[in-house]
């Protein structure tokens, strides 16, 4: 059985692995649908919802470089604040040839929610630039990335907001960012940035947090399902930072990874796919294609797979309603930003599907960013024990919270995640007050 390359220009690729997906509404019209659900549920509070549909702060910047070879080019980049009410900033940084000002909208919003929601002291944020990695040199990515962080410098920095990597962005360029800050600054602020090199004040644990925090999150889902993890067949979408370490705790844990798929493959193998082989495959060649351990699949098949744990890890708006009509799985576990559009969660609950919110499922990533943000300023580091055992304190008690009020108020997991956000977010608002 071998993998062939997805033709990257067909509209089955671009509806299945790019938020331009035809079907899906924009992810800002999706957020502002899920916080319109909170309305009935937020008393006195109602009175600042609008707060919430309104982003503090939107930065539109132009990044020009010189090329290698010798023409410029300018791409576009933006710093979206989408509330500063509990805190700074903090939400990643996106390089991504799709990226748009709306969607960046979007991710700082759910930035806003899932830093609340788990009881950070942050606001949300998060940043973009619409470029495709792959298409330039490294050179040219550095000069990209520098110069992205001086335009942004007027509204970054340890107190103010908090960048972090995200899709198309890793701990090296969080090393430049970090760099480019000092240097304009005249000295070194190593709490600017968080996702970066342990020798420049990184965290033990936190590239892999965000994949343990969605293991955590769908073994709570488990449990209380009292649905066993050992046995049960696992897709994953995307096979990234968080799909590919999602996959491999679940396999560590006796779970059967029966699909995976990222920008240039889906494969199956029902038998089960050897994902540390996968992961050493995706490491040597940047992408699934050629991993000769499960056979292609077609991509609507992927989604209409029969499995207990579905878990999409890679763009926006990719279970549409259409999609999860189809879809044959007890839990899904979201690991990206946004996958599920409203009308598709209204698919899945009718059909007792449940779904484990982005909001509490990806939030180890950012935990652990606010732990290495922690630790900058103590300038006393933590073993990865003490990070992985407050890590796990933190979804676990966060996902019990959340549960609770679901069950209370009859609402979805989402909805309840959002009433409490929204709760923590609003009366910070209202506490503050209007200024001036
Ligand atoms: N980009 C990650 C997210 O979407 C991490 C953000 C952070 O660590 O600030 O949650």
């Amino acid at each position: 059985m071998s993998a062939t390359r997805q033709d990257k220009t067909s509209p089955d690729r671009l509806a299945g692995l790019s938020y331009l997906n035809p079907a899906a509404p924009e992810p800002w019209a999706s957020f502002v649908e899920q916080i319109e659900r909170v309305r009935p549920y937020l008393g006195s509070l109602e009175r600042w919802i609008e707060t919430l549909k309104h982003p503090k702060r939107t930065l539109i910047v132009d990044v020009p470089i010189e090329r290698d070879d010798g023409t410029v080019a300018h791409y576009e980049g933006y710093r979206v604040q989408h509330s500063l009410s509990r805190g700074p900033g903090k939400g990643g940084v996106r390089f991504h040839p799709d990226v748009t000002l709306n969607e960046v909208m979007a991710l700082a919003g759910w930035m806003t929610i899932k830093n609340a929601a788990v009881g950070l002291p942050f606001g949300g944020a998060k940043g973009g630039i619409r470029v495709d990695p792959a298409s330039v040199s490294k050179g040219e990515l550095q000069r990209i990335t520098r110069r992205y962080t001086s335009e942004i410098g007027i509204v970054i920095g340890p107190d103010k907001d908090i960048p972090a990597p995200d899709v198309g962005t890793n701990a090296m360029t969080m090393a430049v960012m970090m760099d480019t800050f000092s240097m304009n600054r005249g000295g070194t602020a190593t709490g600017v940035v968080t996702g970066k090199p342990i020798a420049l004040g990184g965290s033990l644990g936190r590239q892999e947090a965000t994949g343990r925090g969605v293991f955590i999150a769908a073994r709570e889902a488990a449990r209380h399902l009292k649905l066993p993890i050992e046995g049960a067949r696992v897709v994953v979408q995307g096979f990234g930072n968080v799909g590919g370490i999602g996959a491999q705790l679940f396999h560590e844990a006796g779970a059967r990874v029966i699909a995976i798929a990222d920008h240039s493959a889906t494969l199956v193998n029902e038998a089960g796919i050897d994902i540390p082989a996968a992961l050493e495959h995706a490491a040597a060649y940047g992408e699934l294609a050629g991993f000769g351990g499960a056979a292609s699949l077609d991509l609507e098949a992927f989604w209409r797979l029969e499995c207990e744990f579905l878990v999409p890890a890679a763009l926006e708006s990719q279970l549409t309603a259409e999609r999860a009509a189809g879809v044959h799985a007890c839990i899904i576990v979201e690991g990206a930003n946004g996958p599920t559009t409203p009308a598709a969660d209204d698919v899945l609950r009718e059909r007792g599907i449940l779904v484990v919110p982005d909001v509490l499922a990806n939030a180890g990533g950012v935990t652990v960013s606010y732990f290495e943000w922690v630790q900058d300023f103590s300038s006393f580091f933590w073993t990865e024990d003490e990070i992985n055992d407050r890590l796990e304190r933190i979804m676990v008690g966060a996902f019990g919270a959340i549960w609770k009020v679901a069950q209370e108020k009859q609402v979805s997991l989402r909805t309840a995640a959002f009433i409490i956000a929204c709760h923590r977010a609003l009366e910070a608002r209202a506490e503050r007050g209007l200024y001036p």
